[in-house]
């Protein structure tokens, strides 16, 4: 005696309404012998829609696997499947399927064969299906054509150049082999140092094919830069110097750039031509040298006292942030991993959460003990610190105030800096 299931589906072309096909399908498991032990019924499922675990469908794969019944009873091939890979699914589940109109039979071993046929072809299919896709790719990366997927800034998706878009890629090569560093090339054109690295150090923009990663040839678009700008921007990335070689980024940012305050309460910035301090409130300028000297100066005498060191208790908030923002970064792998996320979004976040976790290590290291600072950074002075380090330091211990000068006055006067300790 074998335990029939019935499958019913009311579609809105179909002529055979539900009462109709649970008739049918009853009676011929009556005409078995079988016993029915369940019916499972969907309405208003489309054809196109996919039945997930909610439909009866999806229940009575879940009951076939777990052995409720043996057979499944349907009046025919359109209301069981949607697709022949509906076939390899009902199949796996160990179940026998029967159509009162006798299209499909797993019963017998002759509906068997013919069913296991029809499983066969449709595996087959869907993976034709995914060689063919591979293939395509293959050979448009092979044959020059412009490569699928995410849209590259700078060209649209036909591979033709987007005119501005090009620019700043042009601009960003040539600034970078010219001597700018990531972090300035980033704030100048408004991209995460990320970002202007992933372009940096992709051939496309020379012209050049890659596929799996490789450069395989030349492309049938236009290049953004010549190869050899390409190649030395790839020599200077690859270059361990240039992590030592400020220029780009001092070229903008000074000792108290945005740091240091005006004693009108506002902040100062670098004046435009360099080399001098201005308040953009209330016009001040210093010239920058011989303030930054006399600050470095002081807080050197301060790294020197005993007291320097600071007790460890005080980097706890610090230490919290810090592992909190790498959660953050870690999460969006798996974002990312379960398509909440384009790819897109996850690097430009991730990229963000880097530069804050880079800016939080500094303070920790600030805050942990500024004479540790100095010992551990090997240098021998607070002159022979990173710009980076020395801004972290002040930022932790100094308020730094400028004042006008007395007019006509040559020379530096410590008074029109003041300097209180925080
Ligand atoms: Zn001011």
């Amino acid at each position: 005696m074998k335990r029939a299931a019935l499958y019913l589906r009311q579609s809105k072309s179909s002529e055979a309404g539900i009462d109709r096909q649970r008739e049918r399908t009853r009676q011929l498991a009556e005409d078995r012998g079988w016993t029915v032990v369940g019916e499972y019924e969907d309405n208003d499922v489309s054809a196109s829609k996919a039945r997930g675990a909610g439909t009866a469908w999806g229940r009575m794969l879940a009951d076939a696997t777990a052995g409720v019944f043996d057979v499944v009873v349907a009046l025919d091939l359109d209301r069981l499947l949607r697709t022949t890979r509906d076939l390899n699914v009902l199949i796996d589940t160990g179940a026998k399927v029967i159509t009162v109109d006798g299209e499909l039979n797993l019963t017998t071993a002759d509906g068997e064969f013919r069913a296991t046929m029809l499983a066969s072809i449709a595996r087959f299919e869907v993976r034709r299906k995914g060689e063919r896709q591979t293939r395509a790719n293959a050979q448009r990366a092979a044959g020059g054509g412009v490569p699928k997927g995410v849209r590259l800034t700078g060209y649209a998706t036909d591979g033709s150049v987007v005119e501005d878009e090009g620019r700043v890629v042009r601009a960003l090569f040539e600034g970078f082999a010219a001597g700018d560093t990531l972090r300035s090339l980033s704030r100048e054109h408004d991209r995460t140092p990320s970002t202007v690295r992933t372009i940096l150090t992709n051939p496309r923009y020379a012209g050049r094919r890659v596929y799996k990663g490789e450069v395989v040839g030349t492309g049938s678009w236009d290049a953004i830069v010549d190869g050899a700008t390409f190649d030395l921007v790839q020599r200077r990335l690859a270059d361990p110097r240039r992590q030592t070689n400020r220029t780009g980024s001092t070229a903008r940012k000074a000792l108290g750039t945005s740091l240091f305050r005006c004693e009108c309460g506002g902040t100062v910035r670098t004046a435009g031509s360099g080399g001098r301090y201005w308040c953009p409130s209330c016009g001040l300028v210093r010239t920058m040298a011989p303030v930054d000297d006399f600050v470095l100066r002081v807080l050197q005498r301060r790294l020197q006292q005993p007291d320097a060191e600071r007790p460890a208790d005080d980097a706890a908030p610090l230490h919290e942030e810090a592992r909190s923002l790498r959660e953050r970064r870690d999460g969006l792998a798996s974002l990312l991993a379960r398509g909440l996320m384009g790819l897109d979004a996850v690097e430009e976040q991730a990229s963000a959460l880097t530069v804050q976790i880079e800016d939080v290590e500094r303070r920790i290291d600030a805050a942990a003990g500024p004479s540790r600072v100095l010992a551990e950074s090997g240098a021998a002075d607070v002159a022979g610190l990173s710009l980076d380090r020395q801004r972290a330091l002040i930022d932790a211990l100094l308020v730094v105030t400028l004042h006008r000068g007395v007019r006509g006055r040559r020379g530096f006067d410590p008074d029109t800096v003041t300097l209180e300790w925080r």
